[in-house]
């Protein structure tokens, strides 16, 4: 295991402390009533996204207008080669970085254009993120690991036990609570690290090639899990180059050369 996240070129991984969410646990709303879904069930709104890098006078344009809707209890695959901007739109879904124009709401709340402190408010209150390194604390055991963003999110002892255990429980390792990552195989390590994820009650779960690191058996078991996940109503985003877990998701959303296509056959080509 390590502390550090190690994938492609992602180095703009959030700390432990972007983890938490200040916010009570929610029961799943699902409101709409008669009409069909209402435009607040949308958890990911982009509207003609762009992020431009500039170094010096060398400008790369990484997304060139992404329009996308993900709404409430969707389990989306985000799949493109190399280069294609999968890592850039990341760090935008997940509120590490800001787009150069254009709009993005999460679960209604425009983010495109917020402060970096306000950024990483919204962060920690409604995201929960998995990476492919499962970014555990290797010297604390799978429980404190998954209370970890309760306590940055100024929850009490007592609570933060009760629903760490919940969380723990939830992914099957109810029987592994005091084992430190180490004493876990990857596959459980995983889990772990999915718990810690879901203990804040987040609007959205963002993984980043959470079966990168395991081998086939544990990535099955993980992907079982979030079939469990998406079953309970939860918003999965995964991105991947793995084509069994993009097969896995509802939804297949492809990136080429910062634009996003759906429905193409050729987006599955370029999952190995
Ligand atoms: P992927 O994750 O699909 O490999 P990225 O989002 O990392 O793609 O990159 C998309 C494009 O943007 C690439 O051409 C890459 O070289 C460029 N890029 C990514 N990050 C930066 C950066 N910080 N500065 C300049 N160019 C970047
Ligand atoms: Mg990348």
């Amino acid at each position: 295991m390590t502390d550090s996240y190690g994938s492609d070129h992602d180095a703009a991984a959030p700390s432990a402390a972007h983890l938490a969410a200040p916010r009570p646990l929610k029961v799943g709303d699902t409101g709409a009533g008669a009409g069909g879904p209402a435009a607040s069930d949308a958890v990911i709104s982009f509207e003609n996204v762009t992020k431009v890098y500039r170094t010096g006078a060398i400008a790369v344009a990484a997304l060139r207008g992404v329009s996308l809707t993900i709404n409430t209890g969707e389990y989306v695959a985000i799949v493109g080669p190399s280069g294609s901007g999968k890592s850039t739109l990341m760090h935008i879904l997940g509120c590490l970085d800001t787009p150069t124009s254009g709009t993005f709401r999460l679960a209604g709340e425009k983010v495109s254009g917020m402060s970096e402190e306000a950024l990483a408010e919204v962060r920690n209150r409604r995201i929960g993120f998995v990476f492919q390194q499962f970014n555990l604390l290797a010297s604390m055991t799978a429980w404190q690991n998954v209370e970890l963003p309760l306590i940055y999110a100024g929850v009490h002892r007592a609570e933060r036990k009760e629903r760490a255990m919940a969380a723990l429980a939830k992914v099957g390792l109810a029987s592994r609570v005091q084992h430190r990552p180490g004493e876990l195989s990857g596959g459980q390590q995983q889990r772990v690290a999915v718990a810690r994820a879901l203990v804040t009650e987040p609007d959205l779960i963002l993984a980043d090639e959470p079966t990168g690191n395991l081998d086939s058996v544990s990535a099955d078991d993980v992907l079982r899990l979030m079939e469990e996940l998406h079953q309970a109503g939860r918003t999965l985003v995964l991105i991947t180059h793995d084509l069994e877990v993009a097969s896995a998701a509802g939804r297949v959303i492809g990136i080429r050369d910062g634009l996003v296509t759906e429905g193409d056959a050729r987006d599955l080509e370029n999952v190995r």
